[in-house]
């Protein structure tokens, strides 16, 4: 019988850097390329407690044990133990033994921040500059996603 130690998990920066995800911009909310879907720059990673999305697929996790666990089909224990948390001779159970989802509050970061994108490109409008091709799909995909969290996380 094993025993899970949260303690135990990588921390997110260097999980994500380890596993070919380098992580970059400034704050708590880092940006980097998403391995579920390939895409470029659409995974923001919360660098204090782990939680993670992508902003183009959709694929998220509260920690990098969920990010582990989807992204190689491990179930928990595996996932857990290729991680260096799992204890195989473990005494006393502690841990929590489930990878947490994406908190509603980290969501709503998310929010804030995919938010600010979309007033950029309003701004630019308003000043007289045509959004770009590429702006504009980004602008579109960002108001996606806001809904769409917003229905999830909807009481
Ligand atoms: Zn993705």
């Amino acid at each position: 019988m094993g025993e899970f130690v949260r303690d135990r998990l990588p921390d997110p920066v260097g999980y994500f850097e380890a596993y070919g995800v380098p992580l970059v911009g400034p704050g708590k909310w880092k940006t980097g390329p998403c391995q579920f879907h390939g895409g470029g720059d659409s995974l923001r990673v919360n660098t204090a407690s782990g939680g993670w999305i992508c902003m183009a697929c959709g694929a998220k996790g509260g920690d990098v044990l969920a990010y582990h666990m989807q992204l190689h089909d491990l179930d928990f224990v595996a996932a857990a133990r290729e991680l260096g948390a799992y204890v195989d001779d473990g005494r006393n159970y502690t841990g929590q033994a489930k990878p947490t989802t994406l908190a509603a509050r980290d969501a709503m970061a998310v929010i804030a921040r995919e938010l600010l994108i979309l007033f950029v490109v309003i701004a630019d409008a308003r000043a007289g500059r045509v959004p770009s091709d590429a702006d504009w799909a980004r602008f579109l995909t960002g108001a996606g996603r806001i809904e769409a969290l917003a229905r999830e996380y909807a009481a």
